[in-house]
């Protein structure tokens, strides 16, 4: 496993990192022991990044890590949780401080530690952001200071909304999801910006949430229609060579060592250990350009979230 260096935190952490939503059901039913059993499979193979939120399964994310992580020795893993999003509808946002005080508690407690690494502002774009810039990074800056977070970041989809946060205000992190992918490589132009002022870039969902699988998007897939179809028609391709698209677009998501980490997810052990198997392997060029060239015409193309003035 390679490591690199999180912007300016000093946190060494593996190129590919285990992201916990899975652990949470999103993507279908899971099984507490294979839930355990992918964050243990996933440690022993040099991941030692982990991220999560309240809102994975309505805690049940953070839950299940409590438990798998309750043997593991505090120093051998870096964890990342986040505040401000509770659930689908707008009702389920709060960016307040009284909110981040509060979140943050709830969730070293379900996680079983007395600190994590990384606290985020979890979707910034579903937020007022002059409130995310004016009280939510200072309350996260407050909870730094007692000691119950080493960094604090911020997540978000809309490229412009994280944009305008990192230029108004310091944050250690950012998290940009399906931006740095075989389908959209859009995170690339932010990168410089971040880069210049030492924010460390965390790039989540390789497989684009199902978008880049064999097994395809869940159902509440956000991607519009011609997006998943070329998607599909790229990933049947793969089929039909006998390679599968996730090995292809992993290895392609670790290309770039600007980037951190990339988060993929997974609630099964073998998947998991799979991707790291496949994170040391050479990527494979022709069917690399294959691809590219399959998925060129819905390049960049991506979805509204959140607030309109926030895309
Ligand atoms: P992903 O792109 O990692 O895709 C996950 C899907 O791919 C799951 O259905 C999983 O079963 C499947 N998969 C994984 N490995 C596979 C393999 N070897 N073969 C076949 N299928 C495989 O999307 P994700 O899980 O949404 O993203 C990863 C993590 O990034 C999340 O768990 C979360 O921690 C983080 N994330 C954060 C945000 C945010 O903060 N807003 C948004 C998206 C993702």
């Amino acid at each position: 496993m390679e490591y690199r260096t999180l912007g300016q935190t000093g946190l060494r952490i593996s190129a590919l990192s285990f992201g916990a939503s899975s652990l949470g059901g999103v993507f279908r039913e899971v099984n507490e022991g294979d839930c355990i059993r992918t964050v243990h499979v996933s440690l022993e193979k040099g991941i030692n990044f982990i991220d999560t939120s309240p809102f994975y399964g309505l805690t049940k994310s953070e839950a299940v890590l409590g438990k798998a992580l309750k043997a593991v020795p505090r120093d051998r893993y870096v964890i990342a949780t986040k505040m401000g999003r509770y659930g689908h509808e707008p009702k389920d946002f709060d960016f307040s401080a009284q909110r981040v005080t509060a979140s943050v508690e709830e969730s070293l407690n379900r996680l079983d530690v007395e600190y994590v690494d990384l606290i985020q502002a979890h979707d910034i774009e579903f937020g007022d952001l002059d409130q995310v810039i004016q009280e939510t990074i200072p309350a996260l800056r407050k909870v730094q200071k007692a000691g119950k977070a080493r960094f604090i970041g911020v997540t978000g989809l809309p490229l412009k909304a994280l944009r305008r946060v990192v230029e108004a205000v310091p944050v250690d992190t950012v998290l940009s999801y399906c931006r740095f992918a075989l389908n959209d490589t859009a995170l690339l132009d932010l990168a410089p910006v971040l880069k210049s002022r030492g924010v460390g870039i965390i790039n989540a969902s390789p497989l684009g949430m199902g978008l880049l699988s064999s097994r395809g998007t869940p159902p509440w897939h956000p991607a519009p229609a011609e997006l998943k179809e070329v998607c599909a028609r790229a990933a049947a391709h793969c089929r039909a060579k006998d390679a599968g698209i996730e090995k292809l677009a992993i290895q392609f998501a670790l290309t770039k060592p600007d980037i951190a980490t990339t988060l993929v997810g997974s609630a099964n052990p073998a998947a998991m250990e799979k991707n790291v198997r496949w994170a040391a392997e050479p990527i494979d060029r022709q069917l690399l350009d294959e691809v590219l060239a399959i998925l060129k015409p819905v390049h960049n193309l991506t979805w509204p979230s959140g607030r309109p003035e926030n895309n």
